[in-house]
């Protein structure tokens, strides 16, 4: 429920609604859309103010139907959130691209795929050290000393870190190494984790559940930012349907969807939707194409080794060519992809 103020509504007036509601105890988001003041009315206790409301002086009228996410609802908030991590700023006019390993294995291995990716023009480097891997005996992963890899090729590269968070309990560690924190399709629903990840100051990744439906996600990354973290990026990475020929089925019509619903980036996992290292690029360029700010990668310097989701992984020379085709798709839609550095050896 959304109270519209009159126009000519005086401070004095909104403040009084706006005590009116926190002295019965109701949540609210006070917001200005467009010249338009208004005040959502957040959860029952508020929304059952509503008729008293709907009589007080500068009240224009009360909304009923506004979407039960109010924090990352574009009916709250018409600009784009804009998220700015070091060199990189996600929701703008570049398509951010983050790539590295599903997990990180050896200092060897990171340090080739890190200096690789950032020469080909990756903007962020991606790479698990916490995995949720659906079988107790496949590599669980590297846990600090993970973290400690990412912390030190982010600085040798430039590269922002982005890496999964999978318990409440280790969001302190992981902030203290990443810059942003990744919660994975299947703690999407973890709500003591959004909670956690709400009540730190680090941007948060946001993958989209294996069955879950948009309006999931939605109120998902309002746990996060009713928590009191605005810094959210949503993620499209393949749901779980009846067919078999990809490991998941990259839904694209999230992304219109999501960027009309919510005022957050939207970016698209083109490795878990595929399964398979020969349909990401097309994946890619199709996530390019309807309007992603940013993809994320997966890349192996030895795909055929790698500890975890090889076969999806693309490799380095792969990831070079889908950088090329990345730019050349978003200068088709009005956005860049940044440029492979000049001098680099890729
Ligand atoms: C990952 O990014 O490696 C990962 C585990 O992704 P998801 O949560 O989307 O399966
Ligand atoms: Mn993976």
């Amino acid at each position: 429920m959304i109270v519209a103020l009159k126009p000519d509504c005086s401070l004095k007036e909104r403040a009084a609604v706006v005590r009116f509601v926190e002295q019965r105890g109701g949540r609210l988001l006070v917001t200005v859309l467009g010249n338009q003041p208004q005040i959502g009315l957040v959860d029952a206790a508020a929304r059952a103010l509503a008729p008293e409301i709907s009589k007080m002086a500068g009240v224009a009228e009360i909304l009923e139907a506004a979407p039960p996410y109010p924090h990352v609802s574009r009916e709250y908030q018409a600009e784009a959130t804009e998220i700015r991590m070091g060199g990189a700023v996600i929701g703008a006019e570049e398509i951010v691209v983050m790539a590295g390993p599903c997990s990180v294995e050896s200092k060897a291995q990171l340090e080739a795929i890190a200096r690789s990716v950032a020469a080909s023009g990756a903007r962020m480097l991606r790479g698990g050290a916490f995995k949720p891997r659906s079988s107790p005996y496949s590599f669980q992963g590297l846990g600090e000393e993970g973290l400690a890899l990412l912390a030190s090729m982010s600085v040798e590269t430039a590269m922002p870190v982005v890496t999964e968070v999978v318990a409440p309990e280790d969001v302190g560690l992981v902030s203290s190494y990443a810059d942003m924190l990744q919660i994975g399709a299947r703690n999407m629903q973890n709500f003591r984790l959004l909670s956690a990840a709400g009540e730190q100051e680090r941007p948060v990744l946001l993958k989209r559940g294996l069955a879950s439906t948009l309006e999931e996600l939605l109120l998902a990354a309002e746990y996060v930012v009713s928590s009191g973290n605005p810094r959210v990026v949503l993620c499209e990475r393949g749901i779980r349907t009846f067919e078999t020929a990809t490991r998941n089925t990259l839904d694209v019509s999230a992304v219109p969807v999501l960027k009309q619903r919510t005022h957050l980036p939207v970016i698209v996992d083109p490795s878990h939707a595929a399964g398979d290292r020969v349909l990401v690029p097309h994946l890619a360029r199709a996530a390019a194409a309807c309007g992603a700010d940013g993809l994320l990668i997966e890349v192996h310097n030895e795909p055929e080794k790698a500890l975890s989701d090889g076969p999806q992984s693309l490799t380095l020379e792969g990831f070079a060519a889908v950088m090329d085709e990345i730019r050349a798709v978003a200068a088709a839609v009005g956005r860049y992809a940044q440029e492979a550095p000049r001098d680099a050896a890729r």
